[in-house]
């Protein structure tokens, strides 16, 4: 068994608004073991964008601790954080507004290696810039071109080459083909699984289409305002769906079969707020199968069987165990 990159522990992001304390994050825990994929799911607003730039310090922590190779980065000083920029990248959801407009291609994917001073010519600049076009399928001649010249999938290509530039081993991939068609998409989601291979690269791949990441995740991590309430190897989730959450996200998707039509599964019930939540389960009330005491006790992530965890207080119940 591979060891782990990554491991979160308890990691906590609360945001001071107005009305009170915004609970993004609210003590979550997961590792990502070496040259495998965490898939990150749940609806807008749900803390899987936030975890994914706490994990490279983009935002800081208000609790908790981010493991990279065993080390806690939280605490990590200026330069430290420095070093580790190279090992840590992030690609975008939006290539178009992630890219600096007025650069060139070769400008944007060059940037990082300036910054961090890992090229000592033009002329290994230009050849190392040129390496990782092609690495990322993107021909020569657009070299020069700009960003508005080109396709989302060409625009999205950029984006990971600049965020291989200096040989990372950790890549959070936020949303990553949610802006572009579906045909780019499945291109894009290949070039990523080709180079997780040939790079041995770990992932992070934040989305809120399970379908997505069925086939790019080794585990799938659930998450619900703040929460995360399921996580289990990507198979195993799609098979055997234990939250009443998850399987309200599962029935969403389309399967492309007559006979095998399933029900839809429509969550109704207004959204628990996240600032200042009261004690419960957070799905309370959009769950139908909430008693008394979801709006009382918090679920604690149980563990039901190989590496499948759950956060219901009822799971056993709900799924005949
Ligand atoms: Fe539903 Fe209660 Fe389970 Fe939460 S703890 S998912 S409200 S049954």
């Amino acid at each position: 068994m591979s060891e782990s990159l990554i491991q979160v522990k308890n990691l906590k992001k609360y945001f001071k608004t107005p009305k009170g304390l915004l609970h993004a994050v609210d003590g979550i825990d997961f590792d990502i073991k070496k040259g495998e994929t965490l898939g990150v799911v749940g609806e807008s607003g749900c803390g899987k964008s936030t975890t994914g730039r706490l994990l490279l310090r983009l935002i800081e922590a208000t609790d908790g601790e981010v493991l990279f190779e065993g080390k806690n980065v939280l605490k990590y000083n200026n330069e430290q954080m420095r070093q580790l920029r190279k090992e840590m990248q992030i690609i975008f959801q939006d290539p178009f507004s992630s890219l600096n407009p007025r650069m060139s291609v070769s400008e944007i994917i060059g940037e990082p290696l300036i910054i961090h001073k890992a090229v000592s010519s033009k002329e290994e600049l230009a050849k190392k810039v040129a390496q990782l076009m092609d690495t990322v399928g993107l021909t020569e001649r657009l070299v020069n071109a700009y960003p508005h010249e080109l396709d989302g999938g060409r625009r999205q290509r950029i984006g990971i080459g600049r965020a291989l530039a200096l040989n990372p081993k950790f890549i959070v991939c936020d949303e990553p083909v949610s802006a572009l068609d579906v045909s780019i998409q499945a291109q894009v989601l290949n070039l990523m699984q080709d180079l997780q291979k040939d790079l041995g690269l770990t992932y992070m791949f934040i989305t809120h289409d399970l379908s997505v990441v069925k086939h790019i995740s080794n585990d799938i991590a659930v998450m619900y305002l703040g929460k995360l309430v399921e996580k289990a190897p990507a198979k195993e989730l799609f098979k055997n769906p234990m939250h009443p959450y998850t399987k309200a996200l599962l029935s969403a998707i389309p399967v492309p079969s007559i006979k095998n039509k399933k029900e839809r599964i429509l969550l109704k019930g207004e959204i628990t707020s996240p600032i200042n939540p009261a004690p419960g389960c957070r799905f309370a009330k959009r769950c139908q199968y909430a008693k008394e005491k979801c709006f009382t006790d918090d679920p604690a992530l149980v563990k039901f069987g190989n590496d499948h965890f759950v956060s219901c207080h009822f799971t056993k119940e709900l799924n005949n165990l």
